[in-house]
Formats: C-alpha cells, structure tokens, sequence
C-alpha cells in the first residue's frame, strides 16, 4: 500500500532471536501514511506531533545528502523469554485439549462448558474492553461493567486498562512503527509476534501521550488492574477447571487442558485474526489508503469485530459496522438488549449520509457488498418511482 512499505518491513517470523527494523527507513512511510489520510484525520494535534517528529527523524537520518549526520542505531526487537514460552505453552496445550476433546475424552457437559466460556468471555472483549473501555462507544452503569469485567478477566487477556491502552495506541498510530501489533511487519508479528517480542520505542513514546484519565476515573477498571494476578489464578484457571471437576466429575487434567488452555487459546487467536487477517484480507468500502478490511469470516468469529475497515474509520461507533442484522454482529445485540434494560446508554452511531459520503470520497467501490444502505436509491427498471426527476425528464425515446 505504501510506496516504500518494503523498506519498512523485515520479515519477522519469531524463530530469531531479533528482529531488525531500520528505524530511519520508516519514517517517511509514517509521513506518507498521514499525507493519504483523509483531511478530518489529519488536524489532529497527535497526528501533527507524529508528523513533526517524523519529518525531524527523516531530516536527520533518511536524507541522503546529509552524509556528515550519524545514522542512528537500528531498532532490534528482542524475544522476551518469558512470554515466548506462555505463548508456547498455551498453543501446545490447546493442542492437548483438541485431542481430549476428538477423542471424545470430556464430558459432554465439557464442551457445553467451554463453548459458552468462549462466547460468554468473547463478549468481555468485544463489548467490554474493546466498544466501552478503548473506544467508548457507549457508556454503561455499574452492574453491566462489573458484569463485563467478570467476563473479560475470565478470557485471561491482559487488565483492561493495558488492553484499551494499546487498543487505543493501535488506532492512533495504526500500521505506523507506533502501532503495537503494526499490519506492515507481517502476518505473524501481527498475530502473536508482538505479544513476546520488545515493542518499537515509538510504541513505548505513543503510549506515554495517549490519554487514559477516563480509565484511571472508573474504580472497577482500576481495581481489576489492581488484583489481576490473583484474579487470573482464580477466574482465568480456577472457575473455568474446577466447576467441570466439581459439578459434573469431570477429570481435572481434561478440564485443565480443556477448559484453561484450549479454551483460552482459542478466544486468544479469535483476538489476534482481527489484527492480522482483518488487517489483510477483504474489503476496503470506506477508505482504501488504510490496511484494515471487512472480513466476514472474522466477523462471525470474533462476533462482529470482523468489520474493520468500517471500524478504523468511524471507531466510535458502537456497532463497529454499518450492517442492521445481529446475525454477523452478535456484540451489538448484546449492547442493544442491555440499553433496553438501561444499563447501556449513549450508544454512538454514524448516520448513512455520513457513511455514503465517505465511502464514495475513499472507498474502494465494494461498499454495496456489505451494505443495506446502498440499494436506497437503486431502480429495478423504467417505472420505478424512485428514478430521479431529472433522469426521468432526460430519459432518450426513440418511437419508431
Ligand atoms: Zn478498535
Ligand atoms: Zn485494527
């Protein structure tokens, strides 16, 4: 996409021990990006900072007729050990649990189980901290968040407040070195090589000037951030093993290797596919000079986090998308029922003109694919009631 992504990007594949990323070839692909971006992105005081201290970083180190300047050292992502070997860990014993679950070892209440942790957690993510704490798409009342932090703990992803903080950090600066899980450093950085690799230190300066004051405002974000070791020890491995052991006589291995690790691992590779595929493949209807898409298959998985072209461009909409149905947008349904309850409020949404006029100023033209709106103002023939006045006027007869 941009003109010099190739000089930004070196294959990461996680199996070194470093990454090499030449920090001074980036920059200008950072200046470009901003220069594509629509004109409402680009007043933005970030950005500006962004702009001004890539232009000085490419003035001191990318200009090639400024030999007398000593190139700063590349940056070498490092493998942190540690979070290497859990990732490890945890993929190994997904596939332990796989093969206790084919081999028809569990309980059939097992896998009832574990699909409904998987959802029911899913939705800690999605509508917990992705739409309410990162985006704050719609505001929610104290029962709904502690529900929702219950949830979200049970997935085992990180506190609420360093999700949303890289979350947000991700949208600011997205498929910049600033970017945590940056699309342009491939697939597999994206997916889950950033998780154990040393972030860029444009990432470490990013997250030091994005605003979190609203998080550190809300007492159960902060008390979960607080307790989270010994709220993982007992909601992300504690409930999940022991109620399958407890309530139905379930082994405790198979409920360990089933209901901790292949079920914690499947909600967190459901997170990583909206990084890296909705990041890659798909659809670009409301702005192509971005990476994100709309991925259908990724939407139905991580329940309606898959429209992400839509999402980077409007990410305070609380339905991350355009489309009406719940079918592909489970989250939304969920954050409807409880606005009927009243524990959801404030719900924002992007009005269709608004969504139209940025789709046909930016998009790629693949907007009446996924969208209800865009067969408005189509006509089925002449007749059709809603061909416009001066088409009607101006319609060619040739009588004979
Ligand atoms: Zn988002
Ligand atoms: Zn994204």
């Amino acid at each position: 996409m941009a003109p010099n992504v190739s000089d930004s990007v070196v294959a990461d594949t996680g199996s070194n021990t470093e990454a090499v990323l030449p920090t001074a070839n980036t920059v200008p692909s950072a200046v470009w990006q901003r220069k594509g971006r629509p004109q409402d992105t680009v007043n933005d005081p970030n950005n500006n900072e962004t702009s001004q201290s890539a232009n000085i970083s490419s003035s001191s180190s990318s200009n090639h007729c400024d030999q007398g300047t000593a190139h700063p050292a590349p940056f070498r992502a490092r493998i942190r050990w540690p979070d290497f070997f859990a990732q490890l860990f945890v993929h190994v014993g997904f596939l332990v649990g796989l093969y206790y679950l084919v081999t028809f070892r569990a309980r059939f209440y097992t896998y009832l189980w574990t699909i409904g942790l998987v959802w029911a957690t899913g939705i800690g993510i999605t509508a917990g901290a992705h739409r309410l704490w990162s985006h704050k798409s719609y505001k929610a009342r104290w029962p709904l968040r502690l529900l929702l932090m219950f949830l979200f703990t049970m997935c085992g992803q990180r506190d609420a407040y360093t999700w949303a903080h890289d979350h947000r950090v991700h949208h600011k600066y997205s498929e910049t070195d600033a970017d945590p899980h940056n699309a342009k450093r491939g697939f597999f950085f994206a997916h889950v090589g950033w998780v154990f690799l040393t972030p860029h230190p444009e990432v470490v300066a990013k997250r030091k000037i994005i605003d979190m004051s609203d998080l550190e405002a809300d007492p159960i974000v902060m008390l979960q951030r607080r307790f989270y070791v010994p709220l993982f020890a007992l909601l992300v491995i504690g409930l999940p093993v022991l109620v399958p052991w407890y309530c139905w006589n379930e082994q405790l291995a198979v409920a360990f290797w089933v209901c901790f690790t292949l079920r914690f691992t499947t909600t967190l590779n459901i997170a990583f596919f909206v990084n890296s595929v909705a990041h890659m493949f798909g659809n670009k209807p409301y702005d192509k000079s971005i990476s994100p898409v709309e991925n259908m298959a990724v939407a139905i998985a991580a329940m309606g986090e898959g429209w992400h072209n839509y999402h980077h461009v409007f990410p305070w909409d609380y339905k991350t998308s355009e489309l009406g149905s719940y079918v592909f947008n489970v989250t939304t349904g969920f954050i409807d029922c409880f606005a009927r309850l009243g524990w959801a409020y404030d719900r924002k949404s992007v009005p269709p003109e608004v969504v139209a006029r940025r789709a046909a100023k930016c998009g790629d033209g693949t907007r009446f694919l996924t969208d209800e709106y865009a067969h408005q103002d189509a006509v089925w023939g002449y007749g059709d009631r809603d061909i416009p006045k001066e088409d009607e006027d101006a319609i060619v007869r040739t009588q004979c």
